[in-house]
């Protein structure tokens, strides 16, 4: 598990005047990962966000590629070393500045880019409050399936439609069937909703039949990133059962740019906070470092823009307040061990995302269907416009926090799309 070092020295600033700003998500302690592609260069670049700037790493002679998919696979304490370099060389006073400067980019003159070619991706379904609040809407007496509370629930999801924050996209159409009806129609979804998520990205692969323990799992995962995973409720509704959720889930789903990696988290790890009246799980995954410190204390916010709201200057408004730590009945080591126990093979860039990560309150849901207990109890926003479930030209955007006494708080970035018109 990564610890606490100089890095995360509170009192560190940097030359990067912006990373000093006590609100940026990007100070010298967090220094997280991403792609990005400068104009007339078709390439993508590997860069670490600083204040309102990215640092081409490549370019400041601290790696020699630019496949963000090998850089990932590095051993937890060679990346450790690297993240010390770059923490070094960013500092106020280094010796590096006037080298490094000309690498720097300013963030709001690239593109950004998956912040990893992403394999393969995973859905897990780790938000207690969000299951329990789900199943109450078709099982009032017994929200939660028996297996929950040994299985880190999850299907396999698709990448091919994964895309970076930024990217908009298209209402999906599919089969809709109303309850009353004999036949299901096609037509574009009327009831899209969003996912509030943390993406875990996989470094280090393993070799398939060898499962990764428990104990060895956080040496596989890379980073953190939000993750929007936008879902068509009544294609989910008609199409889930027996196999789970299909077409629902696999027609976008936004990710941030930054991959914050487990080391900058190590300030803000917290203990597994599971609500009274569950078994221990099974001994496979269960150990007292994971049960310590093996969740993420991450404040969470989702926002919503309407086009009206848009339209008249209207900056977005905060929907929903929750935190992963809260919200999480496992943890993301748990979600590896298990994803690997029966030999599964993992790559470097899959991607698993956690699952919704909402509170117990309503205005800690982390989806609409939640919010609005199925759509029947519409939000009202401050402009007075209604939602049940989201409007073409509804912007969403998410946000992600850490914050602990005695260390500098970092952030996530920027995690939003709009929805477009069904095509
Ligand atoms: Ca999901």
């Amino acid at each position: 598990m990564s610890s606490i070092d100089h890095t995360h020295d509170p009192a560190l600033t940097s030359w990067v005047e912006s990373a000093n700003a006590p609100d940026t998500d990007f100070p010298v302690q967090n220094l997280p990962f991403g792609r990005f592609r400068v104009e007339d260069d078709p390439e993508w670049r590997i860069g670490v966000a600083i204040g309102d700037q990215v640092l081409d790493l490549r370019g400041a002679g601290l790696i020699n590629h630019s496949d963000m998919n090998r850089l990932i696979r590095l051993k937890p304490e060679t990346r450790r070393e690297l993240r010390a370099q770059i923490s070094a060389g960013l500092a106020t006073g280094s010796a590096q500045a006037g080298r490094w400067e000309r690498h720097l980019h300013a963030q709001s003159a690239v593109e950004p880019g998956l912040p990893c070619e992403i394999r393969d991706y995973t859905d897990f379904y780790i938000g207690i409050h969000h299951a329990t609040a789900v199943g109450k809407l078709f099982r009032p007496d017994n929200p939660l399936l028996p297996n929950y509370e040994w299985v880190p629930i999850g299907y396999h999801g698709r990448a091919s439609t994964l895309q970076v924050s930024g990217r908009d996209f298209h209402r999906p159409k599919g089969q809709v069937k109303a309850a009353d009806a004999a036949a299901p129609v096609l037509g574009p979804s009327q009831r899209l909703d969003l996912e509030l998520e943390l993406g875990f990205v996989i470094g280090r692969p393993n070799a398939m039949g060898h499962a990764i323990p428990l104990a060895e799992a956080e040496d596989h995962l890379f980073g953190v990133t939000l993750f929007n995973d936008w879902s068509a409720r009544d294609l989910q509704a008609w199409e889930y059962q027996p196999l789970g959720p299909f077409l629902s889930k696999n027609f976008a789903s936004t990710l941030s740019a930054w991959m914050v990696t487990l080391d900058a988290l190590a300030p803000f790890r917290t203990a597994l906070r599971r609500p009274a009246g569950h078994p221990d799980p099974l001994p496979y995954l269960d150990t007292e470092a994971n049960r310590r410190s093996g969740a993420m204390d991450i404040d969470l916010d989702v926002l919503l823009q309407t086009r009206a709201m848009r339209d008249a200057g209207v900056p977005p408004e905060v929907i929903s307040r929750s935190n992963a730590a809260e919200a999480a009945f496992w943890t993301p080591a748990q979600l590896v061990a298990h994803h690997t126990v029966n030999g599964c093979a993992l790559s470097a860039g899959d991607l698993f995302g956690s699952g919704t990560l909402s509170g117990p309150l309503r205005e800690q849901a982390g989806s609409l269907l939640e919010m609005t207990e199925g759509g029947k109890r519409a939000i009202t926003l401050a402009n007075g416009e209604t939602r049940s479930f989201l409007q073409d030209g509804d912007r969403i955007q998410l946000r992600g926090r850490c914050a602990r006494d005695g260390f500098r708080s970092i952030g996530f970035g920027d995690c939003s799309a709009t929805v477009l018109p069904a095509l």
